[in-house]
């Protein structure tokens, strides 16, 4: 197969779905009992049948985690450098069809950002963008990364799609890690979620990834965005997607995310809700599915939910995040993306993070690896 659009065209929405439901206790146990896990096992495990095993499942995804990561929690922060969007997303503060005051960082701005997530202790930084192509460009990027490289570890984009060309070209500038959602493999909701700009061509989308394999990036990920659509059948197909990626481009590495729809200005309410028991599942499940697979949560949810998540299969934190160009020292009142669920600070998670035993990991790359 040449791209990821291959195998996705081969497999049917609704029938990928009732097969999901359609799984027993007896497929739980099977997928319990086994060491290889298949994509029919993560079915069985993210299947309602799979809810009265959640303490199995949480004890062998606490095992598995340690085994491959330690007892440590990647801390990360985001650093919002436009807002400016031509996408219209109907869940998302910065649609272009949002009435709000648009704003791109100046050079300067920047670094009056970079030096308050410095101060919190950061070295793991992930630039997030609207998709403005006349302002937030691939020359954009370069400026941006040849700016903030020198105080910076790892540099993560979770930027609109690009071309393999600027994959390859921005790699160099020292871009470490995208962040590409699909939102939903469901494809006639990502229409009507995606009705205008660049980000509704679906197709596009979905061979981001095979792009960034091409371009050799060092770590991407995945995810979907978790209330437009069935999760479960949603699940799969990010499963599949990474099942495939990682026998394509097996130098790269992988992550996961599984952002639940907040409330933002002029909101979308979910058409499908996740519980948090139904989350925890969801991550116990992805860990027993791959063991290699980096495990990602943000300040999208409560400080309730993240203290009782630490042990249970993630790899990295979130913390002290602002959703809006300038959230940190520029204009901290400008419009978030989102609204942030945990506003405790870097300091507080970092101790709540110690308290169960782990430690919080500040920096554990360096540029200087990847030459
Ligand atoms: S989700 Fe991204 S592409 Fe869509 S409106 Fe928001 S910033 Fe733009």
């Amino acid at each position: 197969m040449n791209n990821f659009t291959e195998v996705f065209k081969t497999f049917d929405w609704e029938e990928t779905k009732r097969s999901i439901y359609a799984k027993t206790s007896q497929d739980v146990e099977r997928a319990l009992s086994t060491q290889k896990r298949t994509l029919e096992d993560f079915k069985a495990l993210i299947s309602p049948s799979a809810s009265a095993y959640l303490e199995q499942m949480a004890t062998i995804s606490q095992k598995l985690t340690q085994k491959r990561f330690g007892k440590v929690i990647q801390m990360y922060v985001p650093l919002y450098l436009s807002n400016e969007c031509n996408n219209i997303c109907t869940y998302c503060g910065f649609s272009y069809d949002n009435k709000v005051r648009r704003k791109t960082l100046s050079n300067m701005e920047i670094m009056q950002e970079v030096a308050v997530i410095k101060k919190m202790g950061y070295e793991h930084i992930l630039l997030v963008t609207g998709e403005s192509n006349q302002t937030v460009h691939v020359d954009y990027f370069k400026k941006v990364l040849n700016l903030i490289r020198p105080h910076f570890a790892h540099i993560s984009m979770e930027v609109q799609p690009l071309d393999l060309e600027d994959y390859q070209q921005l790699t160099p500038y020292g871009l470490n890690t995208v962040l590409v959602y699909q939102e939903t493999y469901h494809q006639e909701d990502y229409k009507k979620h995606h009705p205008k700009g660049k980000k509704s061509n679906f197709d596009y989308r979905l061979e981001t990834p095979d792009r960034l394999g091409r371009a050799g990036i060092h770590k991407m990920g995945l995810g979907v965005l978790i209330g437009l659509e069935d999760w479960r059948t949603d699940s799969f197909f990010t499963a599949l997607h990474l099942d495939y990626l990682e026998k394509k481009y097996w130098q790269s590495k992988y992550s996961l995310s599984f952002p639940r729809l907040r409330p933002f200005s002029g909101g979308l309410e979910p058409k499908v809700t996740m519980s948090d028991r139904e989350l925890v599942q969801l991550i116990c499940a992805y860990r027993l599915f791959n063991e290699e697979v980096e495990l990602s949560i943000s300040t999208r949810e409560s400080p309730s939910f993240r203290n009782n998540i630490i042990k249970l299969g993630i790899t990295a934190l979130s913390a002290g995040s602002k959703t809006n160009p300038g959230g940190y020292a520029v204009e901290p009142d400008s419009l978030e993306q989102f609204e942030i669920s945990d506003e405790r600070s870097p300091e507080e998670i970092a101790e709540i993070i110690a308290a169960q035993g782990y430690e919080p990991v500040w920096k554990d790359w360096d540029n200087s690896l990847a030459i």
